[in-house]
């Protein structure tokens, strides 16, 4: 097979790689952060890489937007604001502003060119830019923490890029500091955790790091995601107070559709496989 029909990312780190066939590249671009491409695929629609690392493809990225968001909504008693770190594809944010409780959500990506290349390229995903409570704001999100009041967000959700450039401060003990100060008592941090098999080392790091800034109630939750390495994904949610108990009947009577997430994949989610419950033992 020619490899110039392929798109392979490849991990050095973990001795890994998967591929995807290409129909053609669709864009490429130097922004001020990063370099972006996104291609047209055979058989998962458009495809956003973003320096060498796959990010969405328009077949699967439900997987993700659908669990780095709603468990967390379903968690929390009352979400009502909510922030966004990174996601500047808008998948998050349109899960999000799918729960009519919340009254304002703030996405906060560190290059506007994401969203612009989005907006063309997964259009589906932006359907909710416009949203009187949609906000968009493009600055790191290091500083907009930082700078927060406290108490002023109910949820905050990191859908970054990998630990590296300009994401490797959204896994430290000062940023975890920061966004414990902002968030209200109940208050609930989402991050994308990367794979349990791959990075277990990775996840304990920052479980450590979350619990050092106080936000030591945590939960880690899994699910498939075949464009990300190992294809097995996970996602940690950390808050100051002990979690609340899921809104199961709230999750049941959903007024919105999704592709996966549902009250069984919600428990099935939190499920704990032997080897991480004897890494992260309760
Ligand atoms: N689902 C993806 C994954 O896990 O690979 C993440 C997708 S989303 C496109 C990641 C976003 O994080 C990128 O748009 C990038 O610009 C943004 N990002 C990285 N570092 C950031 C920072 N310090 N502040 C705000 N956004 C950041």
């Amino acid at each position: 097979m020619n490899s110039s029909e392929w798109f392979t990312e490849q991990v050095p780190s973990t001795g890994t790689a998967f591929s995807l066939k290409i129909k053609q590249k669709l864009h490429e671009e130097q922004s001020d952060f990063q370099f972006l491409e996104i291609y047209e695929t055979e058989t998962f629609g458009n495809l956003m890489v973003i320096d060498g690392c796959t990010m969405v493809s328009t077949r699967d990225n439900f997987f993700y937007h659908e669990m780095i968001s709603h468990p967390a909504l379903y968690t929390h008693p009352n979400p009502k604001r909510v922030w966004i770190i990174g996601g500047g594809d808008c998948g998050t944010l349109r899960e999000v502003l799918k729960h009519p409780a919340v009254e304002h959500a703030v996405q906060i990506d560190i290059d506007e060119r994401v969203t612009r290349l989005a907006e063309i390229y997964f259009p589906e995903l932006c359907e909710s830019n416009n949203d009187p409570r949609a906000d968009l704001k493009f600055i790191d999100g290091i500083k907009w923490v930082k700078d927060a009041a406290p108490n002023s967000v109910d949820i905050i959700i990191v859908d970054s890029t990998d630990p590296i450039g300009p994401a490797e401060g959204l896994f430290g003990e000062a940023f975890y500091r920061d966004c414990f100060h902002c968030l209200s008592e109940n208050g609930i941090l989402v991050q994308q955790s990367e794979s349990a098999l791959l990075h277990l080392k990775l996840i304990g790091e920052m479980r450590d790091a979350m619990s050092n800034a106080g936000l030591s109630h945590q939960q880690t939750l899994f699910f498939p995601q075949c464009l990300y390495p190992s294809g097995w994904w996970s996602a940690t949610i950390a808050s100051k107070a002990a979690l609340s108990a899921f809104r199961e009947q709230d999750c049941a009577n959903k007024p919105f559709d999704t592709i996966y997430y549902n009250t069984d994949i919600h428990k099935a989610s939190l499920a704990q496989p032997e080897f991480f419950k004897k890494a992260f033992p309760l």
